[in-house]
């Protein structure tokens, strides 16, 4: 019998890489959207670099902005891992900026999905969705049930783009056979595949290479890419995993303490990563002018804790620790060049 054949959107990103790779290594055969060809021939090197059947991986070309090309890629697919959202380095000024692209493309993905009578979809979501625009500060606890606020004034364009699209998924398979399990990430860190950066890791290799001098007293939960990974592939056969929305997430951890984590497992760096915190009021005159300082304002002083215990037990996963994910990252930058010491 074939294998079972998984549709992998975004097949070119920094999780979706460890995704297809895990896939393939468990026999898969996967079918991965990219936006051009160029981006196609990455993920087949990578397979092929890191021990991975390249013949498994199939390359097809579409864009979420385009109806072209998806009901093609559902072809033949019985399970979706919907991963492609756009994750830019700075935020729009435009608070729905991402919207359209973020929302409009799950409905076009999901929606071909359940055209095609695909059994079970997992969606890449975030704690994104789940953790902003709340009242209150201090400590709190957020899981499954809590959805994001895209009305408050203090959530960034990337998290309302990640909650109207994690809120169209569900609605596209409502009242359908196909089934829906949303992965929601916290901060996510681990080893690159190759020399292309995710947006988060970006965050380690400019501690790492001195730009970022002083850091705020905001805290984020944390959590290593193979383990994120690990997370959806389980996801797609796990019985009980349908329907619910996962919090995948090793702990909680504030950017300072980040830092000392990059300096203590690489003390070639210690000198330029940023070991100063910027002072509370320097971030709230900033807020009363810039609205990504406004966001990091509402941030200040917060500890959001993570309920993943549901992701553990459904899933059967223990996570690597925050350590251990920071370490990963900052090693991989080093071993690809993309920061020297
Ligand atoms: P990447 O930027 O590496 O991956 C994003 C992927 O989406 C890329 O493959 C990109 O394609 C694709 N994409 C973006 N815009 C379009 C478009 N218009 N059409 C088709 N594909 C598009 O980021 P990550 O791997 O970090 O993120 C992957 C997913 O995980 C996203 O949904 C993100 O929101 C989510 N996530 C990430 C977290 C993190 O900390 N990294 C935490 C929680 C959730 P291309 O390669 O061509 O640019």
């Amino acid at each position: 019998m074939d294998a079972t054949r998984v549709l992998v959107t975004g097949a070119s990103g920094f999780i979706a890489k460890h995704i297809v790779l895990q896939l393939v290594e468990a026999g898969y055969r996967v079918r991965g959207t990219v936006r051009r060809d160029a981006k196609a021939e990455e993920v087949s090197g990578m397979l092929r670099r890191h021990g991975g059947d390249a013949a498994l991986f199939e390359p097809h070309l579409a864009d979420l902005t385009s109806d072209a090309g998806w009901d093609e890629a559902m072809i033949g697919c019985d399970l979706l891992v919907h991963t492609a959202s756009p994750f830019p380095r700075s935020q729009p000024r435009e608070k729905f900026g991402l919207v359209d692209v973020a929302r409009g493309g799950t409905v076009r993905v999901v929606g071909a999905a359940v055209r095609a009578g695909v059994s079970r979809v997992v969606l890449t979501s975030s704690i994104a969705s789940i953790v902003y625009g709340h009242p209150g500060r201090g400590e709190r606890w957020f899981g499954e049930a809590d959805v994001s606020n895209v009305e408050s004034s203090d959530i960034s364009p990337y998290a309302v783009s990640k909650t109207l699209a994690e809120r169209a998924a569900w609605e596209a398979v409502d009242g359908t056979r196909t089934e829906l399990t949303t992965i929601n990430p916290s901060l996510v860190f681990g080893p690159l595949l190759d020399r292309t950066m995710g947006t988060s890791v970006q965050l380690i290799a400019m501690m790492m290479s001195g730009r970022l001098p002083v850091l705020p007293d905001v805290t984020f939960g944390i959590v290593d890419v193979r383990d994120v990974a690990a997370a959806h592939v389980a996801a797609l056969t796990a019985s009980k995993a349908a329907g619910r929305r996962l919090v995948v997430s090793a702990e909680e951890r504030s950017l300072l303490d980040i830092a000392r984590q990059v300096a203590e497992g690489h003390p070639a760096f210690a000198g330029r990563v940023p070991r100063r915190r910027l002072p509370t009021w320097a971030v709230k005159a900033a807020a009363v002018v810039s609205p990504p300082a406004r966001m990091l304002a509402a941030e200040l002083g917060r500890t959001k804790r993570l309920e993943t215990a549901p992701a553990r037990e459904i899933l059967g996963l223990a996570f690597r620790s925050g350590d251990e994910a920071i370490d990963a990252a900052a090693s991989s930058l080093l071993a690809e060049g993309l920061v020297t010491p």
